[in-house]
Formats: C-alpha cells, sequence, structure tokens
C-alpha cells in the first residue's frame, strides 16, 4: 500500500524535510504531497531587503522539485482534521494524509500598542515587506521612521532601512537595551555602526502607542513618526492550534526530540510551526538556523520508521547568530549551543559577505532536494540565514 505524506508548508524548515523524504523514499511505495499558499520558495531571512528595494530571486516550487516524485500543489491550507486525517484547501480539494509534517511556519506578531492610523508596517513576511516597500519609496527626504524593537530583526530592518535611505530620519525603540546577546565586541561594534548610520536610539522605551503621526511611551511621550516598523516577535501559523493538536501557550505544535507532535504522533512538526527543547533545556527559537536542522530531522524520523527502524535524534544546537548591519557591516556572533555568546565576534565588510554566503546556503539547502546533505552528526546551525 501507497503511504501518503503530506507536508504543509514549503518555508526552510517545509522544503527541506520534503527534499530529504524525496530522496531518501522510494516513489512505488511512498507518495509526498507538499502544500504551499504561494507559487515560489521565499527567502523570509531577506524581507528587510525586499523591503528596501532589493529584487529578490525568482524561485518556483515546481521547478525546485521537478526532478521528485513529490507532487507540489499550490494553495492555501484552510483547516486540519487530525481526526480524519485530511486536510482542506481554499480551492475545495481534501487531501488525506498517513503522516503530516506541519511547516507552516509564522508571520509577524501584531503590535501590543494601540494603534490609529495605518502607519504600522513590519518586515515579517512577503506581503508586508512589499507594503513598506512600496512606503518608503513614497517617502519624500526628511520624513520620520521609527523600527519598534531591536531583536535581531528589528535591527536588521532600521540598519537596512538607514543605508539605502539617508535622506530619511530613522529612530530605532528598544524595550531594553540593543545587542543583548552580543558580546561586548559586538555591541561596541553594533553601537558603532547605529551612530555611523545616523539612527537615534532610544533604549528603555516601550511603545503603548501609535497614531499615524507620533510613537508614544508608556508615560504618554511622544516621538514624531510618518512610518513605523514594528518588529515584536512571530506567532506561529494559527492552524496549528485550531487544529487541535497540543500546542505550547503561543500557538507551536508541542513535540519530542524525533519531532512527533506529543498529542498526534502521526503529526510532525518543523520550523516555527513547533515547540522543541534545544540545548539546555530552553525552546528552539524561531529561525531558519533551527528551522533547516528540523526539516532533516523531521524526515530522519519518517524515513526511519516507514524502514521499521527506530528515528535517530540529534541535538540541535546553534554555531553562531549572524546579523547583516546593511549591505557592508554585520556582526557574525559565535554562540554555545544554546545560543549564548561567546566572547569573540567577527564584525564589519567580513560578516557582511560571511552573513550573504550563510543566507545563500540556507536557500540551496531548501531549494536543491536532490543534493542535501546527510543527517550530520551533531545537526549544528548558526543563525543561518
Ligand atoms: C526580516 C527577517 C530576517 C530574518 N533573519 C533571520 C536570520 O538571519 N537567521 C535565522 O535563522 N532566521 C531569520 N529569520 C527568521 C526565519 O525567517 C524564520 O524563522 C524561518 O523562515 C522559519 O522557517 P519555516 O520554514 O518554519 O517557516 P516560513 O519560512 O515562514 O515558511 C512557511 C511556509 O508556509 C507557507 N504557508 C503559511 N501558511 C500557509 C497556508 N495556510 N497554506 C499553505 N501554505 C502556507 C508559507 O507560504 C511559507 O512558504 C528572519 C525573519 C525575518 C522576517
Amino acid at each position: 500500500m501507497t503511504h501518503r505524506i503530506l507536508v504543509l508548508g514549503a518555508g526552510y524548515a517545509g522544503a527541506v524535510a520534503t527534499g530529504t523524504l524525496a530522496r531518501r523514499l522510494r516513489p512505488d511505495d511512498t507518495e509526498i504531497t507538499l502544500v504551499n499558499a504561494v507559487p515560489d520558495f521565499v527567502e523570509r531571512v531577506r524581507m528587510h531587503e525586499l523591503a528596501v528595494g532589493r529584487i529578490l530571486r525568482h524561485r518556483p516550487l515546481a521547478r525546485m522539485f521537478d526532478r521528485t516524485p513529490v507532487r507540489v500543489v499550490i494553495d492555501r491550507v484552510t483547516g486540519i482534521d487530525v481526526t480524519a486525517k485530511q486536510v482542506a484547501l481554499a480551492g475545495g480539494e481534501l487531501l488525506s494524509y498517513e503522516e503530516l509534517v506541519l511547516a507552516l511556519g509564522s508571520g509577524p506578531a501584531p503590535p501590543a500598542a494601540e494603534i490609529t492610523g495605518d502607519t504600522v508596517r513590519s518586515v515579517g513576511n512577503r506581503d508586508e515587506a512589499l507594503r513598506l516597500r512600496s512606503d518608503l519609496a513614497a517617502l519624500p527626504p526628511g520624513r520620520r521612521v521609527s523600527v519598534v524593537g531591536a531583536g535581531l530583526t528589528g535591527l536588521e530592518a532600521v540598519t537596512e532601512i538607514a543605508e539605502s535611505r539617508p535622506d530619511l530620519a530613522l529612530s530605532l525603540h528598544a524595550g531594553g537595551r540593543i545587542g543583548t546577546g552580543l558580546s561586548s565586541r559586538g555591541r561596541r561594534h553594533l553601537h558603532g555602526v547605529v551612530g555611523r548610520l545616523g539612527i537615534e536610539v532610544r533604549e528603555g522605551e516601550r511603545i503603548e502607542g501609535v497614531d499615524g503621526e507620533s510613537v508614544r511611551t508608556a508615560d504618554g511621550a511622544g516621538h514624531a513618526a510618518d512610518l513605523v516598523v514594528w518588529t515584536g516577535g512571530f506567532v506561529p501559523s494559527p492552524l496549528v492550534a485550531a487544529s487541535g493538536i497540543e500546542t505550547h501557550a503561543e500557538g507551536r505544535a508541542l513535540v519530542d526530540r524525533s519531532l512527533r507532535s506529543r498529542s498526534h504522533p502521526e503529526v510532525l512538526a518543523v520550523g516555527d510551526a513547533a515547540w522543541a527543547r534545544g540545548p539546555g533545556g530552553a525552546p528552539l527559537r524561531m529561525s531558519c538556523a533551527s528551522g533547516i536542522p528540523m526539516g532533516w530531522q523531521a524526515a530522519e524520523t519518517l524515513v526511519a520508521e516507514l524502514h521499521g527502524r527506530s528515528a535517530p535524534t540529534v541535538p540541535i544546537g546553534y554555531v553562531t547568530q549572524c546579523l547583516s548591519l546593511g549591505r557592508r557591516d554585520g556582526v557574525i556572533q559565535p554562540v554555545h549551543p544554546d545560543d549564548t555568546a561567546r566572547r569573540v565576534a567577527l564584525t564589519g565588510r567580513t560578516a557582511a559577505f560571511t552573513k550573504e554566503r550563510v543566507c545563500r546556503g540556507a536557500a540551496w539547502s531548501a531549494g536543491h532536494p536532490t543534493l542535501g546533505l546527510p543527517l550530520p552528526a551533531r545537526a549544528v546551525a548558526g543563525r543561518a540565514g
């Protein structure tokens, strides 16, 4: 009997899982279907680049998988019935499975602030980045742009905008201090870059309101802003929690080390859709750095079990955090496997070059399903692009 494996989502994690499955399983006894809402693979780690006008390489999924037996379905998943083992698509098709891989990713977290007006944008996904791109392009010189949130995405966004639009007045609003996850060398370099780019850094400033002309802190202080880029983290696809499988509080599927759902073992979850423990017991962070090795792991779990073996599990840890600071600068922060910074850091142009290579490597891993790497002895990854 043919075994039906259904993968939902063709981001980094889903594409890598599907490619590995296609390479490792025989098409005469396995049927692999990959569903994605849009026809191309989106390099989500480059959304801040897209927002400032960069043209990204077109990567059609149909071409990526054309030398594999994978059936690629371009449609939006609207519901997952884990009891009937069926997935509903917007186009009306119902897909059945024996094993399901959830790789639906995440989107930008909605702003935790009172919003009036229509000036809040994000770089959290392609639609948002394109909206920001046209708004930025329409802003005349001298206008003010506030980036709220100074995690890695906020830092990449604010420096990218400042570099490509030196005629705008940029401010960065951080709830705490900037660069706290970096070594002191990395932090010093970051401060130097934001200073060089003329970005006004406002630390310890929680933004609680946006009114179309300004952002407002908890104590009512306003700061003029014609456009606001909100980077308050990511939220997983709501379809994961709606499916009824066990999830963590924030809606990511709770999985064991082999990436099987704790409540529904025929469901695996990878990437931003999954909540799995990493080194030291902390959850793996939503990142392509963990999404790619999770894709490998989920595929190996399925392959092993279909071959009647128990699934090998490898610890997924981190090697570096790679931060772009515009196109010509950056910080490569070596980290311990639990993602805490080591004392050294690579900075400047060499770091920018390295980050670019890492992003290309991540897209390559997703885009070459027939050429992937074997499951490494220890699946480590940096904050890969
Ligand atoms: C600006 C920016 C910079 C980043 N930089 C880094 C970085 O340097 N390093 C790093 O490690 N991480 C970075 N990240 C985070 C990283 O991009 C994500 O963690 C990663 O993309 C998650 O991979 P994924 O495969 O789980 O999900 P995604 O890449 O989000 O892919 C999910 C896929 O599911 C599809 N999908 C969603 N809903 C549906 C539906 N209903 N029906 C059908 N298909 C659907 C989507 O179209 C998409 O193809 C960055 C993110 C952003 C926004």
